[in-house]
Parts: C-alpha cells; sequence; structure tokens
C-alpha cells in the first residue's frame, strides 16, 4: 500500500464522504442483505393493505413468542407482548431489563399505503360493463393507476357482527381487475391536459364485469349477475358495501429488479419497507434490551395520521401506559426519556428527474438508511425538526455499529414536501428523528428500493432497539 499523501490524509479526516454501499459490505454482509430482503418480499405479497399487514405482523410476532398485552399483566423483562388496533395497526414491545422510568426505544412507521378504496355505493353498470367506483386514498398521481392489473382486499362488516374478508385477485387463477384509460387515437384532447389533470378521479372506475344475468330482461342486468356473484361468494348485498372497507390495490407481486438483483420493485413500500425494518428488528433482538423496545406500525399515515388507527390516536399512550401501570411509573416519566427513529421512507435521488432534487442533501440509493432531521413543506412546515442533539446520538449509534446512513431531505426547498408521523411522537415529549429507506418512484403502484438500504434501514433500528 502506497502511502497516503498529507492531502489524501486530510481529505479523509475534514469531508464527508460519501460512498456506495456496496463498495463498503463484506461478503458475509452481502449474503445477509439478500437473505433478509426474501423475507421483505413475502412480507409486501402478504400485507398489501393495513388489515393483512397487521395479520401476518401478528402471525410473525406469535412464532417468535409475543403474547396479547392485557391490562393489568405481570410483566418481566424479556417478555414480548403485542396489541392490535382494531385490525389495523399494531403495537408490539419486548420488556427491557430498566425499568420504564427511563423510557423506551421506539421505531414507529405506517403500514397503510396509496391505494383506492370503494364507495361506499359503489357498484354500477353503464353500457352494459359494470364497475366499482373509488375514491383514492393518499397522495397518488391518478394517470398512474390505468391499465394495471388490480385485486381486492379487504372486509366487509356485517349488521350480525360478523366480519367477511374479501380477496380476489392475489391468489393462482383469481381473476383481476384494472381501470380503462384512453386509447391514443382518441387521446387528442387528453394529452393537452396537464398529467394532474388527464384523469380525473371521477374516472378511477374499476371494471368488475360484461356479462349480463341470464333470462333477465330488466334494468341493469350486468351488475345485478355481479351481485349474485357476490352473494354466492360472500354472501353480501349491495347495501353492504355501505360497512365495507375494500381496497384495490396492484395485483403484482414483489420482485427483483435490475439484472443485478440490487433492487426490488413491489406496491406498497411506503411503508412497509420501514414497518418491517422495525418489526424484523424487534422480533430478531438477542436476549432483553437495556431499555423497552417497541415497535409502532401505524395506520393512516397517508391521510394525516388522522383517526383511531393513526399515530395521533391514544392507542399508543394507552399501550405504553399499560407497560407503565405495571411498574407504576407515570407515563409522562416513560415519554420524557423515550427516544423514537420515525422510520418513514424518503425520495431516492432520481437522475431521469435530477432538477427537483437538491444533490447534496438527497438520499442516494445504495448509500444507507436515511436519517431526515426534518421533512416538510414550504419552509419545514408539518415537521417535528429534531433537535441536533438528536441527530447526534443517532449518528453515534449507527456509527459505533458500521451501520450505512447518509443525511438527506426530499427534495428542492420549493418543489414540495411531505409529512410522517414524527411530529404525532415529539408532541408526546419524545426525542424522534425520521429515518428510512429512499425510494424510487414513491406513491406510484410500483415502487423502487435498493436491498442494500432495507437491510441498513433494519439495522438502524436494531440499533436503536439495543440503545
Ligand atoms: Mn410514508
Ligand atoms: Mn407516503
Amino acid at each position: 500500500m502506497e502511502e497516503k499523501t498529507a492531502a489524501q490524509q486530510l481529505r479523509d479526516k475534514l469531508l464527508h464522504q460519501k460512498k456506495n454501499g456496496w463498495d463498503v459490505v463484506d461478503e458475509a454482509a452481502e449474503q445477509a442483505i439478500f437473505h433478509y430482503c426474501e423475507g421483505y418480499k413475502i412480507y409486501l405479497d402478504r400485507g398489501k393493505t393495513e388489515r393483512t399487514c397487521v395479520e401476518y405482523t401478528v402471525e410473525l410476532a406469535k412464532a417468535a413468542g409475543f403474547v396479547a398485552l392485557e391490562r393489568g399483566m405481570t410483566l418481566t423483562p424479556g417478555m414480548k407482548v403485542y396489541r392490535v388496533n382494531r385490525g389495523r395497526a399494531v403495537n408490539l414491545a419486548v420488556i427491557g431489563s430498566a425499568p420504564l422510568d427511563q423510557g423506551v426505544s421506539i421505531v414507529a412507521a405506517h403500514i397503510d399505503s396509496p391505494r383506492l378504496d370503494l364507495k361506499p355505493t359503489p357498484l354500477y353498470e353503464d353500457s352494459e360493463l359494470a364497475f366499482l367506483k373509488t375514491h383514492y386514498y393518499g397522495g397518488i398521481r391518478k394517470y398512474q393507476w390505468v391499465t394495471i392489473p388490480l385485486e381486492l382486499r379487504g372486509v366487509v362488516a356485517m349488521k350480525d357482527g360478523s366480519l367477511v374478508s374479501v380477496s380476489v385477485g392475489g391468489h393462482e387463477g383469481d381473476p383481476q381487475f384494472t381501470i380503462d384509460d384512453l386509447l391514443p387515437h382518441l387521446g387528442a384532447d387528453q394529452s393537452k391536459k396537464p398529467l394532474g389533470e388527464a384523469i380525473p378521479g371521477e374516472s378511477l372506475n374499476i371494471l368488475v364485469g360484461s356479462r349480463p344475468l341470464k333470462g333477465d330482461d330488466g334494468a341493469g342486468r350486468v351488475k345485478l349477475a355481479v351481485l349474485k356473484l357476490l352473494h354466492e361468494r360472500y354472501g353480501i348485498t349491495e347495501a353492504d358495501f355501505i360497512s365495507a372497507e375494500i381496497e384495490a390495490v396492484p395485483a403484482f407481486n414483489a420482485v427483483d429488479i435490475g439484472f443485478d438483483r440490487s433492487l426490488i420493485g413491489a406496491y406498497g413500500h411506503d411503508d412497509r419497507v420501514c414497518g418491517y425494518a422495525g418489526l424484523k428488528a424487534l422480533l430478531d433482538l438477542n436476549g432483553t434490551p437495556c431499555r423497552t423496545a417497541v415497535c409502532v406500525l401505524a395506520d393512516k399515515e397517508e391521510i394525516g395520521s388522522e383517526g383511531v388507527s393513526g399515530m395521533q390516536s391514544a392507542f399508543f399512550d394507552t399501550f405504553v401506559s399499560d407497560l407503565c401501570d405495571s411498574q407504576n411509573v407515570p407515563l409522562k416519566t416513560c415519554l420524557e426519556k423515550s427516544f423514537c427513529l420515525s422510520c418513514d421512507v424518503t425520495a431516492a435521488y432520481d437522475p431521469n428527474f435530477a432538477e427537483v432534487y437538491e444533490k447534496n442533501n438527497s438520499a442516494m440509493v445504495n448509500q444507507g438508511v436515511g436519517l431526515c432531521k426534518y421533512t416538510g413543506a414550504r419552509g419545514k412546515s408539518g415537521s417535528s425538526d429534531a433537535g441536533a442533539e438528536a441527530v447526534a446520538y443517532v449518528r453515534r449509534l449507527l456509527d459505533d455499529r458500521g451501520i450505512l446512513w447518509q443525511m438527506a431531505e426530499l427534495g428542492k426547498v420549493d418543489q414540495g414536501g411531505g409529512g410522517t408521523v414524527a411530529c404525532y411522537m415529539a408532541n408526546r415529549n419524545i426525542d424522534t428523528l425520521d429515518a428510512g429507506v429512499p425510494v424510487l418512484s414513491m406513491h406510484s403502484p410500483f415502487e423502487t428500493v435498493s436491498k442494500l438500504d432495507c437491510y441498513m434501514t433494519y439495522a438502524a433500528c436494531k440499533a436503536v432497539y439495543e440503545g
């Protein structure tokens, strides 16, 4: 090895140099990265909606020894507990050896993703074609949701209190659904419209049938034939859509992207890529952590974290408070000492759209988990803007373990912005920092992430739990 020049030594000492993670990781780490991502792809395919994501999460947790938390339970160090919030969100904890007045270490992610929800009166027939009307959920670019295969997943809550699970399009041999678009031959007017206006929300109607009911000459024969099939399969009638939550999500599964298989393309990376990281890190904890480790998988982030299953809900406080009560620790004493990694995706720098990014402060694919001191829009509005001390704490945690990370913000200052659950955790008097996987084509039906970044986010979550 050649001796480093004085200038090179100065470079090493003074400059914050960005590195491609694949140049840094050894062979064992490469194997760990690819292995981890196989589990993640299954998590994506099983959990395309928040409800199915919760179901699979609980399945994995139970297999790892977690039990349902009951109020008044005696909790001893090393115990693993979880609580589901109305089927749509879930909190999990591993009780630490330190008392809860020392705070808890939290990873908070969300498991809802942008999609198309069915309206309460969705089914109609026009020109002997049956459609389902939708109301999109979260920020979507509507033009991306036409002419792709869709599946329907969700539940119908019956008046008798029973819950009927609906899932069509995700199983081998299932029929699937789609939303049609105009042919280019007749698209002259549409093509002149701005991208955001070319596909109006009210035209996102899902094609679900075209065969009329045999022997019937009344109105709406195709619609009636569809209802007949639904009744035969699920025992539901048109009125039951009123108390249903059925989501149209892309019907394709997660796949490797690239000749080198270094990336994953899938629906719902935002934010199950961080949800899985937080969950898997908790499941993989070796022994009893010092501080109690808490994994939050919240719902409704994409529409503002509102509501009973969102991060603003008292469900989280009730969960931690139930843990605290078992040790006679006031909740406020616990929260003020706690730390939260608000684990959510960030935008990956995309050279095809370089004009919206500020390269020095963008998350690059393959440079590791992206830390964000702040999110927000129009001057950090809506962001909790973590304290410098919180950022330093995480820098140390990650550097001590050789976990690859990068500092990032979403894009150019005036281009837009976004939010996460961070502010709702910080509002609870918890030091909180945003961190997550950089994503290409975020919020599209088919988002792309780097396997290395997925794994580094998992490692970061584990570091937070271990403290
Ligand atoms: Mn998100
Ligand atoms: Mn999002």
